[in-house]
C-alpha cells in the first residue's frame, strides 16, 4: 500500500509538508538543505510545487521529489499542472516520475499565463484518470472557502465531488486561517458524499505583503484576530514572524483535536516553520 495512504489509517493525525523547488537564487543545494530541514520534522510525507504561483519553476519538481524519497526517506509527492499540457507532455511527464520512483502526484489545473489558451486540458478532473490509470496515487485540490473564480458555496462542493468521483484519493485544502471555515466545509462535503480524506493546508502568516498577496491569490478570509497581530508588530517584522508561526501552530493543535483528516504546513522553505509545527503537535500528544 501506497505510505501515504496508509499514513491515514495510521494512529496519528498525517503530517506534511509543501516545499517549493529551486528558483531564482535558490540552487539545487539550497534545495537540498531546505528539503534536509524540513525532513528533521519527521513529516509523512512533502509535496513539491510546480510553478506555483506563475513562477515557471516546474523542471525540477520530480527531481525534488525523488530526492526526498532517496535521500531523506520521506514519501513525495509531486505536484502536476495540466492546463498549458498536451496528452504528449502529460505522457512524457508520467514517464519522468515512474523512473524517478515518485508514484504521488497532486493533480491540478494550474493557472494559465496572460492571453494563453488551455492546451488538452481544461480541469484538474481531467488529469486524475489519466493518472489513475497508470497506477498513480492521486491527491487533488480542495477550497474551504472556494476557489478564488467559484463564487457560488454549491459549486465548489459539486466541484469537489467531481474530483473524488474521478478518482482521487485525498485532498489537500488551499490555506485558510479560520478554522471554522474548514469546519463548515467538511461537513458541507460529507453531505455531498465527499468520503475521501480532506488534509488541511496551514500557513502561518509572515508579514504584511505576504499575507495581502495570499489573501487576494486564494479569496481566504483573514480573521480579526490576524489584523490585530498585523497592526500590534507593523513595526517588528521577526515579532510578527513568530506571531504568526505561533497562530499557525495553535490552527494546527485545533484541527487536530478537531480530528481532522491530515495536516499539511505550507512551509514556504522554511524548516523552522515545520519543526516548529511538529513540536506543537507532539507537545499536545498529537504526533509521536
Ligand atoms: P480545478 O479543480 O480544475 O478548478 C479550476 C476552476 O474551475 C475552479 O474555479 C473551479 O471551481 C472550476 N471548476 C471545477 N470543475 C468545474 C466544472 N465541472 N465546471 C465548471 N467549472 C469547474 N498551482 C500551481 O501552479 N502549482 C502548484 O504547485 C500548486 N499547488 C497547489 C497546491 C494546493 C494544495 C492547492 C489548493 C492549490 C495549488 N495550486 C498550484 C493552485 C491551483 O493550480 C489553482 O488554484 C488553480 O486555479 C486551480 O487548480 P485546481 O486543480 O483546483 O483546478
Amino acid at each position: 500500500m501506497n505510505p501515504i495512504l496508509r499514513a491515514f489509517e495510521g494512529p496519528s493525525v498525517p503530517f506534511s509538508v509543501e516545499m517549493f523547488p529551486p528558483k531564482g537564487q535558490l540552487t539545487l543545494d539550497a534545495a537540498r538543505l531546505a528539503a534536509q530541514g524540513v525532513a528533521a520534522a519527521r513529516p509523512d510525507f512533502i509535496s513539491v510545487t510546480c510553478s506555483a504561483g506563475g513562477s515557471g519553476n516546474s523542471s525540477q519538481t520530480v527531481d525534488i521529489a525523488a530526492l526526498v524519497q532517496d535521500e531523506l526517506s520521506v514519501p513525495g509527492v509531486a505536484h502536476l499542472t495540466c492546463v498549458s499540457a498536451t496528452c504528449q507532455s502529460l505522457d512524457e511527464e508520467m514517464e519522468r516520475m515512474r523512473a524517478a520512483g515518485v508514484n504521488t502526484v497532486l493533480a491540478l489545473r494550474g493557472d494559465l499565463a496572460p492571453g494563453c489558451q488551455p492546451q488538452d486540458f481544461h480541469l484538474a478532473k481531467d488529469l486524475i484518470p489519466i493518472l489513475k490509470e497508470r497506477g498513480f496515487t492521486v491527491a487533488a485540490a480542495a477550497y474551504p472557502e472556494g476557489h478564488i473564480s467559484c463564487l457560488d458555496p454549491r459549486e465548489n462542493i459539486r466541484h469537489l465531488k467531481e474530483k473524488q468521483d474521478a478518482g482521487a484519493d485525498f485532498f489537500i485544502t488551499q490555506l485558510f486561517f479560520d478554522n471554522n471555515a474548514f469546519f463548515r466545509f467538511r461537513e458541507q462535503a460529507q453531505a455531498a458524499g465527499v468520503t475521501i480524506p480532506i488534509v488541511c493546508g496551514v500557513m502561518p502568516f509572515l508579514g504584511k505583503g505576504q499575507i495581502q498577496r495570499m489573501i487576494f491569490m486564494c479569496g481566504s478570509s483573514l480573521p480579526s484576530a490576524i489584523i490585530k497581530l498585523l497592526a500590534k508588530y507593523e513595526d517588528n517584522p521577526e515579532a510578527l514572524r513568530q506571531a504568526g508561526i505561533r497562530y499557525a501552530c495553535e490552527q494546527l493543535v485545533e484541527l487536530a483535536r478537531q480530528q481532522v483528516d491530515g495536516l499539511h504546513v505550507y512551509a514556504m522553505n522554511q524548516p523552522d516553520i515545520a519543526l516548529a509545527a511538529a513540536e506543537a503537535l507532539r507537545a499536545e500528544g498529537f504526533r509521536p
